[in-house]
C-alpha cells in the first residue's frame, strides 16, 4: 500500500486480520481548510498523518480569487496561495499526501477501513473533512465565468469586489436572502432572482430582504445564461419568466449562486449519522465527534450554518486534538 510505510504498529488493535498491512495513526480525508489544519495539528503532535486528497486539492478556496477575511493577512491573500501555505505547513510537520477517492468505509472494524479503489487503508483514527460543493444552476456561462470572473458562490468572500456595481443573487432560501443583504453593503443594486413568488427563507430574513431598498426581487424567474463569456467577465444575467416564457437580460457585473450546497458525505453516510440535507450530525455535546469512537468530522461536510474558512480550520483543529487524545488513551 503506497504511502503507509511510516505508519506505526498498534498494539491495542492486535490481533486483527490485516496485521501484515501498516496501520495509520490518523487518516485525514480532505485537503480544504479543515483537513489541512487537522494535518498541521496531528503532524505537530508526531502522529505522522496520512492525508487523502480528492478531486479538488485545496478545496473550495482554491476557486476563489482573494481571501480578505482569513485572520493574519491584513492585505488579503490569494485563495490558492493560502491553501498552498497550509499544505506546506502541514508537510513541514510530517503530513503525507496521497491522491485517492474514498469510495466506502468500514467503521465497525478495528482498525477502521477506508476503501479507495482496489486499495484498503487501515487507520486507528479518521478525520473526515470532505467539504461541501455549492449546488450550481448549470446554465451556459456559469462555469466559464466562475472564480474571479464574476460568478461566485460566496458573498462573504467576494462581495467587497462589487462596490457600486449591480449584482444578482440566484435562490430563495436563507442563504440567498443572507447573501443579498450582505451584498447591499457594497453593491448599488442587488437583484434577488427566485423561481417562485415567495422566498423559502425564514420570515425574518425574507422580510428583511424583500423590504430592503437596494434589493429588487425578480419573482418567478429562472436563469437561462450568464452573459460575458467572450469578454471573460460577467456582463449580464439572462432570465426567463416561468409563467410567460419571456426572456430578458439583467445588466450586471456579479452573479452569486445561492441555491444550496451538497455535502460530500456519500461514501461515509451509511456508517455515520447524517441529517436530512446529508450533512454529518456530530454526537451530542461536540462539534466534531461522531458515534464511532476515533472517527471525527470537520468543516463544511458537518456545518451548513457558518461555512467559513476560519470556522472550518477551527473544526479541523478540534478534530485533531480529539484524535490525539483518543490515540493517547487507546494506545496510539
Ligand atoms: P435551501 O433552503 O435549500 O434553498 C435553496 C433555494 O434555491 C430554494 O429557494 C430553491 O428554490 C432554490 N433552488 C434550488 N435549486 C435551484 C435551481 N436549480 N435553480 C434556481 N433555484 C434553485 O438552501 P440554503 O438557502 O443554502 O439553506 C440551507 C439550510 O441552511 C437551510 O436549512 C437554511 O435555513 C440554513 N441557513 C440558515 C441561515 C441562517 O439561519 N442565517 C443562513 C443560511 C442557511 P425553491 O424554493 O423553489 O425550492
Amino acid at each position: 500500500m503506497r504511502g503507509c510505510q511510516n505508519a506505526r504498529d498498534v498494539s491495542l488493535f492486535a490481533p486483527f486480520p490485516f496485521m501484515s498491512h501498516p496501520v495509520e495513526n490518523v487518516v485525514i480525508v480532505g485537503t480544504g481548510c479543515a483537513g489541512l489544519t487537522a494535518a498541521i495539528y496531528t503532524g505537530r503532535a508526531n502522529l505522522n498523518p496520512l492525508v487523502i486528497e480528492g478531486s479538488l486539492p485545496g478545496g473550495q478556496l482554491t476557486t476563489t480569487s482573494e481571501v480578505e477575511n482569513f485572520p493574519g493577512y491584513p492585505h488579503g491573500i490569494d485563495g490558492f496561495q493560502l491553501m498552498q501555505n497550509l499544505r506546506e505547513q502541514a508537510t513541514r510537520f510530517g503530513a503525507r499526501f496521497e491522491q485517492a477517492q474514498v469510495q466506502s468505509v468500514d467503521f465497525n472494524s478495528h482498525p477502521r477501513k477506508l476503501v479507495c479503489g482496489d486499495r484498503v487503508i487501515l487507520a486507528k483514527s479518521v478525520i473526515i473533512a470532505t467539504g461541501a460543493s455549492p449546488r450550481m444552476t448549470g446554465v451556459p456561462g456559469e462555469k466559464e465565468l466562475y472564480g474571479g470572473k464574476g460568478v461566485t458562490t460566496c458573498a462573504t468572500c467576494d462581495g467587497a469586489f462589487y462596490r457600486k456595481m449591480d449584482v444578482a443573487v440566484i435562490g430563495g432560501g436563507d442563504s440567498a436572502a443572507e447573501e443579498a443583504l450582505f451584498l447591499t453593503r457594497f453593491a448599488s443594486k442587488v437583484y434577488l432572482v427566485h423561481r417562485r413568488d415567495t422566498l423559502r427563507a425564514s420570515k425574518i430574513m425574507a422580510d428583511r430582504a424583500t423590504s430592503h431598498p437596494k434589493i429588487e426581487c425578480v419573482w418567478n424567474a429562472v436563469p437561462v445564461a450568464v452573459e460575458g463569456v467572450e469578454q471573460g467577465a460577467v456582463s449580464g444575467l439572462r432570465i426567463r419568466d416561468v409563467n410567460t416564457g419571456a426572456e430578458r437580460t439583467l445588466p450586471l457585473k456579479g452573479v452569486f449562486v445561492a441555491i444550496g450546497h451538497v455535502p460530500n458525505t456519500g461514501p461515509f453516510a451509511a456508517a455515520l449519522d447524517v441529517d436530512e440535507g446529508g450533512y454529518f450530525k456530530p454526537a451530542a455535546g461536540s462539534q466534531v465527534k461522531t458515534k464511532v469512537p476515533g472517527v471525527y468530522v470537520a468543516g463544511d461536510c458537518a456545518d451548513h450554518v457558518y461555512r467559513q474558512a476560519i470556522t472550518a480550520a477551527g473544526m479541523g483543529c478540534q478534530a485533531a486534538i480529539e484524535a490525539e487524545r483518543w490515540l493517547a488513551e487507546h494506545g496510539g
